[in-house]
């Protein structure tokens, strides 16, 4: 007897429906994506003990609390105060798809109505024990232009907020402890876990232009309080807002990917327009001040992220400057077969191409690895979300008429 899988499934959510309405964010503080330190301030604001923010933050996170009336080590009084003026609002999901290789997708409509997605992409490989990375949006678009994102073409639209962000990851984690209809009713949260092993900021945006939001957020994720994931698992990737780089440095220890994409400066200019302001020596020097400042004594490395656009970086020659670029920088070289979108300008690398790419690298003494691309069955792939979704902004429209024009002429 043969197996059928099941097909995607398209299931409209009901995760939101039984938790508060996103419109009461607006008359209430919303205590979603408040660090400890911010929520402190707020209890003390409203008369209350600073301490009370730990007992909160576990609710939300570690529990996936959103009901104040549930949050039972709190007095009656300070529910019904929080209750009142205070929510636990994550955003709004419109759609979700979970595909059968374990992928799942969310599509977001943040306040103002704009849409970003989440993409959670499970480890195919058992040694890596269940790894579950998120792959989390911190911008509504991107204003960075990278000729080979279909996120820049779609230009900026808005920052997320603190809860836009760190609620991309509470919903997540909420996908795998809900009932079938994705109710929070019946759930017992003391049974609750969090599945979500790896967070990567590699979704829509610049993180780094977004910076206190983002780094609010991956600080709830470090929290032991909350998500405490290591630092490690936690990955920021920039395509290299260099005074970014710095402060990061100096603000959280989180891994640091950098997305290089070209080993010299005339090409990376095309490819990655930002090196333009801050060229490849300022940016591997943000790169060196990262890896040995944080923490001398603690062994860090960057990871290299390089996309394989056939014909454009992906020649021996390429491999070569890149070997020298990267030296005295500890880096593992993550190869990244461009994923395609329509009217793209560019082809993805063949595998053989690629792997003679990788070969010098190795034999260089760089650990590269190449990323599969999972979740392709419902175009869940970082790098290229929200694509067909999120077509919204003027600039996209403009882009895709100057493409129409282009074919015509
Ligand atoms: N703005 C940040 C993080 C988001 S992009 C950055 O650029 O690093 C996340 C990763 O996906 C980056 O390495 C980016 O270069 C890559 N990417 C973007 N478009 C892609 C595409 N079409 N195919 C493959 N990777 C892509
Ligand atoms: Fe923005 Fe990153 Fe896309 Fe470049 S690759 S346009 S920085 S999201």
């Amino acid at each position: 007897m043969s197996t059928v899988q099941a097909p995607t499934q398209h299931v409209p959510t009901k995760l939101t429906d039984s938790i508060k309405l996103v419109d009461e964010a607006h008359a209430k503080t919303n205590l979603l994506g408040m660090t400890q330190a911010q929520l402190s301030n707020y209890f003390k604001s409203i008369g209350e003990k600073p301490f009370r923010a730990t007992q909160v933050i576990k609710w939300i996170y570690q529990h996936g609390v959103t009901d104040f009336e549930k949050m039972t080590n709190l007095s009656k009084t300070l529910r019904d105060k929080l209750s009142l003026n205070a929510c636990v609002v994550p955003p709004k999901i419109i759609h979700r798809q979970y595909s059968d290789d374990g992928t799942r997708k969310w599509v977001f409509e943040v306040t103002g109505g704009s849409l970003v997605e989440t993409v959670l992409i499970p480890a195919d490989d058992s040694k890596l024990n269940g790894r579950k990375t998120l792959c989390v949006s911190s911008q509504v678009g991107c204003a960075l232009d990278c000729s080979f994102c279909s996120t820049g073409k779609q230009g900026f639209e808005r920052d997320l907020s603190a809860a836009e962000i760190i609620g991309q990851l509470w919903v997540a984690n909420a996908s795998y402890m809900t009932d079938e209809n994705e109710s929070l009713e019946n759930v017992d949260h003391s049974l609750w876990e969090n599945n979500v092993t790896n967070v990567v900021m590699m979704g829509m945006g610049e993180p780094l232009l977004n910076y206190k939001p983002v780094v609010s957020s991956m600080e709830i994720m470090l929290s032991d309080h909350a998500y405490g994931l290591s630092k490690r698992r936690v990955t920021l990737s920039t395509s290299g807002v260099v005074p970014k780089m710095y402060q990061l440095a100096q603000d959280i220890d989180v891994a640091l990917a950098i997305s290089l994409h070209a080993p010299n400066d005339e090409l990376r200019n095309e490819l990655v327009p930002i090196n333009k302001k801050y060229p490849l020596d300022e940016l591997i020097a943000a790169a060196k001040n990262y890896v040995y400042d944080v923490n001398p004594r603690h062994k860090k490395h960057v990871t290299i992220e390089y996309v394989m656009l056939d014909g454009v970086n992906d020649s021996n020659e390429h491999a070569h400057q890149l070997v020298a670029l990267l030296e005295g920088l500890p880096s593992k070289i993550n190869l990244i077969p461009f994923n395609p979108f329509p009217h793209a300008p560019y082809d993805k690398s063949s595998n053989n191409r690629i792997h003679a790419f990788s070969n010098i690298l190795s034999e260089a003494g760089f650990v590269c690895t190449v990323r599969q691309t999972r979740g392709d069955d419902i175009d869940a792939a970082c790098g290229q979300l929200v694509g067909q979704v999120a077509d919204r902004t003027r600039r996209s429209a403009a882009w895709q008429q100057s493409i129409k024009d282009r074919e015509n002429v």
